[in-house]
């Protein structure tokens, strides 16, 4: 990538960890500069309120990123749903064709192919100097893509999972250099610009527009209506019986009626 934040990237690679959300996230308090790690395989991932995120070993693409933002914490409302787009674009470049379900999902043809986590800390140290500064924050962006299936993940969630076989014919580092470019890019926009500037970008991908949709709050719905799309926030917004809501993604799901 082209921009001067990008080219400072500390990258670090391993054959096999529990989660490389957890290793980035404890180092947090730690870090002076944005980091990459990536592993063949992680033996505890994990999505979003703790639920697993399964590998295989050899056909997965597990990777996090340690990314320092100027603005607070309040301000990475959107941020899942950029990452998604960059995500859908680097996938796109592999002749992978996806769809983006929100808030954080990248599907194949209506079946999961990508999982989003972004973790996030206040950066405590701020700006000590200046007590008046805005302080800002730290983000540890996960990204994990099937390159096949994980065995048995089929017959255990009863749907199918999506998988991008496209990119095992390639190696390993022209895959995540395309990824990592997409996502550099992303952050640095984002960072100027908020989810305002993607939103065009990201409605590209959406599959759901005029569908008849749920919102779940734990499995309990709470929104039913006709999907629209994203606000400038990342909001979704869909068509209710009250009239137009726009949901936050907090902790809840999507799915089609
Ligand atoms: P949804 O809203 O679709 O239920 P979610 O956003 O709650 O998804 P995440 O937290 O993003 O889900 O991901 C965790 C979930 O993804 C798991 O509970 C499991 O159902 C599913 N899952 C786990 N591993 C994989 C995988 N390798 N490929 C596809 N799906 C997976």
């Amino acid at each position: 990538s082209g921009n001067e934040h990008a080219k400072h990237i500390l990258v670090e690679a391993v054959a096999e960890t529990g989660s490389t959300n957890a290793d980035l996230m404890r180092r947090v308090p730690q870090l002076t500069q944005p980091q990459l790690r990536v592993a063949d395989c992680q033996t505890a991932g994990r999505g979003r309120a703790g639920r697993p995120w399964r590998t295989s070993p050899e056909s997965a693409l597990t990777f996090s990123l340690a990314w320092r933002f100027a603005q607070p914490l309040s301000a990475l409302m959107g941020l899942p749903l950029a990452v998604g787009v960059s995500v859908a674009e680097a996938l796109k470049v592999f002749g992978v064709p996806v769809e983006l379900k929100w808030p954080n999902d990248v599907l194949r043809g209506g079946a999961k192919l990508a999982g989003i986590l972004i973790e996030t800390a206040a950066d405590e140290r701020g700006h000590a100097a200046d007590q008046h500064a805005k302080k800002g924050c730290w983000a540890v962006i996960g990204i994990g893509i099937n390159l096949a299936a994980p065995d048995g993940l089929v017959q255990e969630l009863g749907r199918a999972i999506g998988a991008a076989p496209e990119l095992g014919g390639q190696s390993r580092e022209t895959v995540l250099a395309v990824f990592m470019s997409a996502l550099a890019d992303t952050l640095v926009l984002f960072e100027e610009q908020g989810f305002a500037a993607f939103v065009e970008r990201w409605h590209a991908f959406h599959s759901y527009a005029g569908k008849p949709v749920r919102i779940l709050d734990n499995g309990r719905s709470v929104h039913e209506g006709s999907a629209v799309g994203v606000d400038a926030m990342g909001r979704f917004l869909m068509d209710t019986a009250q009239g137009r809501v726009a949901v936050l993604a907090g902790d809840l799901s999507l799915r089609l009626q």
